[in-house]
């Protein structure tokens, strides 16, 4: 059967679950049309208005099923776009999937009846088993990790397969990757941590491992698809937490003869000299390190694990391997005091005087962290987005606006949590609300 895929995408980046998504359909006889809408394209500038029409295009010449994934930032506008197209095209089949719809997959079933199914899980071969019941007329029932409608029942049957194992690239759809400058790689998923502002349910706590085998023919393959070789990085949320499986992954570069640039995330608490020096020398050239704040207050309530001393002395050695080291903080949680936003500031000023890159985000509110359960009540609505992403809301039509005020539990993107020091905290970084 013949499906439309759809992935909205960051200039020169090609979604990694795009390629896994393929492949699985690949298997099961299915053809794709294969569509990214760049960010060039839905967003020209910074702070302006996102362009659902954008959007709206790309679904007007689809085929009978479109398939489309999307982060939480962009679920507004997708679920926008799509109630508009549905009503001209109501014969259409749309599935949802992807991190933005999958924690929201209830809600969305109950509210928006122009999408047909929202795929819940990663595992890539549920949707080439959905659209494989679709083309025999099955019933849905035995197809598990998707929300779908038996009746106007909405069901769901939990699949947790160990997806991780089997991930495999398309062997006959052609992807460009001519000007692809960073490409991602993934050999593990799940995160043993339980930080209180993520959303670690969806990630999973249980950490499942690919065979590296599978994670250098992938390599490979994008060696010998490229013109010039990207920057390969490593989206394991937890790659440095098994110190053995790091050094098997370096040994394994080294053996194949694969002399790429990548980087990949660290964890201060699990990162030590010898592995950073292993790391470089298998051509690591940067390392992202979430320390979240400057204040060991704050790193106690969201169970990050480590104190401000040991991040200081791990990002320091770390710039001593890595060309590029990165150190990103969030402000604006419940309960962070004026005092502890300021050793943030300060700890970031210290780390840039030591040539670490720093980034600071607002705190976006994630319904599924316990943070969200905890302090819900001082959850407010701001119009003027611009504080957590890029894009505002403020200058969208009356119509998204309204449309997206209906649905503000499933667009958190849009809220903060209100707290005394938050005024003061925002005229010093110089953002309104
Ligand atoms: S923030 Fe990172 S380390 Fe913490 S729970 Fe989430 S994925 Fe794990």
């Amino acid at each position: 059967m013949k499906i439309t895929l759809i992935r909205p995408a960051l200039n020169k980046t090609i979604p990694l679950a795009s390629f896994y998504l393929i492949s699985e359909l690949e298997k099961q006889n299915h053809e794709v049309d294969f569509r990214l809408v760049y960010k060039k394209d839905y967003l020209p500038k910074n702070g302006h208005s996102v362009k659902t029409s954008v959007f709206e295009s790309a679904f007007k010449t689809s085929d009978k099923i479109i398939a489309i994934g999307c982060m939480n930032d962009l679920l507004p506008y997708i679920l926008f776009a799509l109630r508009k197209f549905k009503k001209r095209n109501p014969d259409k089949i749309v599935i949802l999937g992807g991190n933005g719809p999958s924690e929201y997959a209830k809600e969305i079933m109950d509210r928006f009846k122009e999408v047909d199914f929202v795929v819940k899980e990663k595992d890539p071969s549920i949707l080439a088993n959905l659209i494989t019941s679709i083309e025999r007329g099955e019933g849905l029932s035995r197809i598990k990790g998707v929300f779908f409608r038996d009746n106007k029942e909405i069901e769901y049957v939990h699949s947790n397969r160990d997806y991780i194992k089997d991930l495999s690239f398309p062997k006959r759809y052609k992807f460009n990757l001519n000007g692809i400058v960073e490409f991602l790689l993934l050999s593990a998923d799940g995160c043993p941590y339980k930080c209180t502002f993520c959303n670690n349910d969806a990630i999973g706590k249980k950490l499942a491992y690919r065979e590296l085998d599978s994670v250098i023919l992938e390599i490979k393959w994008v060696l010998n698809n490229s013109k010039k070789p990207p920057l390969f990085f490593l989206i394991d949320e937890s790659f440095v937490v098994n110190k053995k499986r790091v050094y098997k992954f370096c040994e394994k570069l080294k053996e194949n003869k694969i002399n790429i640039s990548w980087g990949c995330y660290g964890r201060v608490n699990h990162m030590d000299e010898n592995m950073a020096r292993i790391l470089a020398e298998a051509g690591c050239i940067c390392v992202f390190y979430g320390i979240e704040s400057g204040s060991d207050k704050v790193l106690k309530e969201i169970c990050k694990g480590f104190d401000v001393n040991l991040a200081k002395k791990v990002l320091i050695m770390s710039k001593k391997y890595f060309r590029k080291v990165f150190a990103s903080f969030i402000y604006g949680y419940p309960f962070e005091s004026l005092e502890d936003f300021k050793s943030t500031l300060s700890m970031k000023a210290f780390l840039e005087s030591k040539n670490i890159n720093t980034l600071l985000h607002f705190l976006t509110p994630v319904k599924s962290s316990k943070i969200y359960g905890d302090y819900s009540k001082d959850l407010k609505f701001s119009e003027k987005k611009d504080i957590f992403t890029f894009y505002n809301l403020s200058s969208e039509p009356d119509d998204f606006k309204r449309f997206v005020k209906a649905n503000l539990d499933i667009f958190p993107i849009y809220l903060y949590y209100d707290h005394p020091a938050l005024k003061e905290k925002l005229r010093i970084t110089g953002i309104k609300i």
